[in-house]
């Protein structure tokens, strides 16, 4: 079965980007039963904050991206926070320096920049130039003595070529010259990321690996660690960026949002899946569908190669579908903190059910409660139809609604009959006079909403 992970650096907070990766993993794994892992990438002990591993954790949560296999669940291979993972790394580096895949490396970091410039001046790539690779045991003590602390760096094989097959890009050719022998463990004793993220997939079991295509590079590098081991090579697939809808990669300034940001400016959690998904993966269905349906239709070679643009509209869209067609008590609960109190317990389904095609944020639903419940006020473009409109009107409405309930149906044939207004003229005076706006939720779900009594005191005002 297929088992995925998300693998966050807890230096910073969610955005969309990082969201879109830990989805298409989690909808990789569950369409076909399988399993979701989440590591935290905290080896950079400087940059990893707590803070962030509870807010990401919160914000999967919030999303439904549950894991079957990391922190709070634990699993089999615990611990799944990498700074605790020490002993692991420490005896897969024994076993490479044994083999002679890996060295000790005493270059300083101005004597490696100063190659990178040289090379770099004769037009070269710059690579690490193996001025430690064939040290011997006393080269090495000399370094030692004075107090010189090694980098351990992997030995990559002359002439080889890496390739592997990308489940989003296809085939996927590296040469191994190209790449120079690279560190997989810093001067300080902690494990490079390519290192321990590699490792780490295989002692996890992971069979795909879906990341942003910023990775692709470190894949050959990743490979030449895993084969040397002796340890299983998962499938990687390289998922193109998001970009802005400026084509830019997606930043703050172009639209990017943290999904903490998302939530709080009252986004459903279902919208954002279902925005995410289609995202860069076309789907048939055009409806708002649940985490388990979405993974049912999802598949790995549908994945877009060219970028993924950003697209606000899109995102509201979806947010509008999840407000038509969420239960509703998942609409109440959303709008609540806006119109408790103004809302009676035994209003709030109809109430839910007349205003939700009309909401986008839950601070909207206030206005159509203060409507229904309170006493609105009449809006600008309200006053000069108000005005326009003759008294005779607002007493066949008086009449009709006397007459006729809270049936906005019959009232608005009543006036119609007595007035011989029709459409427009008929019906926005009415709006108006009732609601205090010239737009909005359907008159017939308000109507019962705000009640005769509330209905005729309003129809009364405009008459005055
Ligand atoms: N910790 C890495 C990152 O956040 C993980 C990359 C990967 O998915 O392999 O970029």
């Amino acid at each position: 079965t297929t088992k995925t992970r998300f693998a966050p650096s807890p230096t910073g907070l969610i955005h969309l980007g990082n969201l879109r990766t830990a989805l298409f993993s989690w909808l990789a794994a569950h369409k076909l039963g399988g399993k979701f892992v989440l590591r935290i990438e905290d080896t950079d002990a400087e940059r990893s904050r707590l803070e962030y591993v509870t807010a990401l954790m919160a914000d999967l949560h919030w999303l439904g991206l549950d894991w079957q296999e990391g922190p709070e669940v634990e699993g089999p291979q615990a611990p799944y926070f990498q700074s605790r993972r020490d002993a692991i790394y420490q005896g897969f580096y024994a076993v490479l320096e044994a083999q002679g895949n890996a060295y000790p490396c005493y270059c300083t970091p101005e004597e490696l920049a100063l190659s990178r410039k040289l090379q770099l001046s004769q037009g070269r790539a710059p690579r690490y130039a193996g001025t430690c690779r064939h040290l011997d045991a006393n080269g090495r003590a000399a370094h030692e003595a004075v107090g010189r602390q090694p980098t351990l760096r992997f030995r990559v094989p002359d002439d080889e070529e890496i390739g592997f097959d990308d489940a989003v890009r296809g085939p996927q050719r590296f040469a191994s010259a190209d790449i120079g022998d690279f560190i997989i463990r810093r001067a300080d004793g902690s494990p490079a990321f390519f290192f321990c993220n590699a490792v780490d997939d295989a002692l996890m079991g992971i069979t795909l690996v879906l990341r942003g295509e910023d990775h692709l590079s470190n894949t050959p590098r990743q490979i030449l660690i895993l084969q040397a081991l002796n340890l299983p090579v998962p499938q990687y697939g390289h998922m193109a960026l998001i970009v802005g809808e400026d084509g830019q990669p997606l930043s703050k300034r172009n639209g990017s949002r943290t999904v903490e940001e998302l939530r709080a400016s009252g986004f459903f959690p279902e919208a954002l899946n279902n925005y995410l998904t289609r995202l860069g993966h076309p789907l048939e269905s055009e409806a708002l569908l649940g985490l388990e349906a979405l993974a049912a239709q999802f598949k790995v070679e549908r994945l877009s190669r060219s970028p993924a643009r950003f697209d606000a509209q899109q995102l509201a869209f979806w947010q509008h579908q999840a407000l038509l067609n969420l239960p509703w008590q998942r609409v109440w609960d959303w709008m609540a903190p806006e119109v408790d109190g103004l809302v009676p317990e035994s209003a709030r389904e109809a109430f839910v059910a007349a205003v939700r095609p009309n909401l986008s944020i839950p601070e909207d639903a206030a206005l159509w409660a203060a409507v229904c419940f309170g006493e609105p006020a009449i809006a600008p473009d309200a006053e000069g139809i108000l005005q326009s409109t003759s008294k005779g009107f607002w007493q066949f409405a008086l009449s009709g609604l006397a007459d006729s309930g809270t049936d906005f149906k019959a009232l608005a044939k009543s006036v119609s009959a007595l007035s011989g207004q029709k459409g427009k003229a008929l019906f926005l005076p009415l709006r108006v006079a009732l609601t205090g706006q010239t737009h909005g939720p359907e008159l017939a779900a308000l109507l019962p909403l705000i009640g005769g009594e509330r209905a005729a005191a309003r129809l009364h005002t405009a008459l005055e």
